[in-house]
């Protein structure tokens, strides 16, 4: 007998689950659309010429393997928290900024959830309908209370912005609120410069905390300032802001879990405070994050040469998702019977369209077309190419038929 008779057999992960399925279909058909990882024009994953250029370096200068503190590299928090607000941004000139390198986007996430749980037991965090499928998970865990404010409309393939507004303000005072910085996953959709105004400007009056999830800097416009423009126009009125970053997409570096958890804070005295505390959660879970990813940000950043590669890099990425985007929508629009507004492809941003189809449909693109993708719809276009294109619009017109 087992004394593991009481543990049952766990679902396989939403996203994380398509890819094992993805690898057990034998169909030389098959396209997997369901992980947000980016793949070249032949599908391949590949590592940026630029994180290549830096290992390089760092094999060469013999760096040892010494634990890092538990905050992590110091060149890396300065180079993160440079990138995220903008080197000359006065918050970081005063010393305003807690940054601490955690294990990439979703570690950085749980951090902070640990921190909200501990010191804002009765505050709730509020997250966008729908969101990546893992914040629910990471604040379950947590045991932080969240519950979700309306984002995407159906009718309008768009962004709910009233229903989203009222939601924020109709929440306790004090609420956390999950803001997905740019792309937003799944919807690809995203607030205009106006509307992230608007948002900040009932955030500040119910005295919530905007929290964001920046995953995707860079990879939405091309443009590293760009993208980080919402999460600077909360800090840039004086409020204090979470953020949580990633390095998985905009420098490929998945595997190497890097990225950080900032907290922008009213004074320097306060950032010391959450700072220390923001260790003291992450000594017990982890003790120090790896060291790899963090030197290859650092290197990257604080090299003139290597900065202006990966920025190249980053476009040419970005640049061809925008291409797949466009053959996508031609092919459906040139295919399509039925009259059917497709333009909604072409204003979703990011690595990810937000289709539309609902589970059955979405079931259907994998059991008759081999194509893998999360069941709410979303597809995962970094894994498109071209010469797929017109395959994936006979099976999404399929699908909807
Ligand atoms: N937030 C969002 C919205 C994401 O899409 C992702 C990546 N799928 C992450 C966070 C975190 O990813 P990682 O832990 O690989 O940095």
């Amino acid at each position: 007998a087992s004394r593991f008779e009481g543990v049952p057999m766990a679902p396989p992960d939403p996203i994380l689950g398509v890819s094992e399925a993805f690898k057990a279909d034998t169909s030389d058909l098959k396209l997997n659309l369901g992980v947000g990882a980016y793949r070249t024009e032949e599908l391949q994953p590949a590592v940026l010429n630029v994180v290549k250029k830096a290992e390089k370096l760092m094999l060469e200068k013999g760096e040892n393997k010494e634990y890092l503190p538990i905050e992590g590299f110091a060149a890396f928090n300065k180079a993160t928290a440079d990138l995220l607000l903008g080197a000359d941004n006065p918050v970081i000139k005063q010393g305003r900024v807690a940054t601490l390198q955690s294990l990439s986007g979703t570690g950085s996430l749980r951090l902070a959830a640990a921190f909200i749980q501990r010191y804002f037991p009765d505050a709730k965090v509020l997250i966008s309908s729908p969101t990546w499928g893992n914040h629910k998970n990471i604040f379950n865990d947590a045991r932080v209370p969240w519950s979700e404010y309306r984002y995407y409309d159906p009718r309008t393939v768009g962004l709910d912005f009233e229903g989203m507004i009222a939601d924020i303000q109709a929440a306790p005072e004090g609420s956390f609120v999950l803001l997905h910085g740019c792309a937003h996953n799944p919807t690809g959709i995203d607030p205009t410069p106006e509307q992230w105004e608007k948002l900040a400007d009932v955030i500040e009056e119910k005295k919530h905390m905007p929290f964001f999830d920046v995953a995707y800097q860079g990879f939405a416009s091309g443009s590293l300032d760009e993208d980080a423009s919402s999460v600077r126009l909360f800090v840039k009125r004086g409020l204090e802001v979470f953020v949580a970053q990633s390095y998985s997409k905009n420098l490929g570096l998945y595997a190497e879990r890097i990225g950080a958890i900032n907290v922008i804070c009213s004074a320097p005295e306060v950032a010391d405070r959450v700072k220390s505390q923001l260790k003291r959660l992450a000594r017990p879970m982890y003790s120090n994050p790896p060291i790899h990813g963090a030197k290859i940000v650092a290197n990257v950043v604080g090299d003139p040469t290597m900065f202006g590669e990966w920025k190249e890099e980053m476009e040419q990425m970005a640049g061809r998702i925008k291409n797949v985007r466009q053959k996508l929508y031609d092919s459906l629009t040139a295919k399509d019977q039925s009259g059917k507004d497709w333009s909604f492809i072409l204003s979703q941003i990011g690595m990810f369209s937000f289709t539309g189809l609902n589970r059955p449909q979405s079931d259907n693109m994998t059991d008759k077309w081999h194509i893998y993708m999360t069941k709410d719809g979303r597809i995962s276009l970094a894994g498109l190419n071209l010469a797929k294109c017109e395959y994936l619009a006979d099976a999404i017109i399929d699908s909807f038929h």
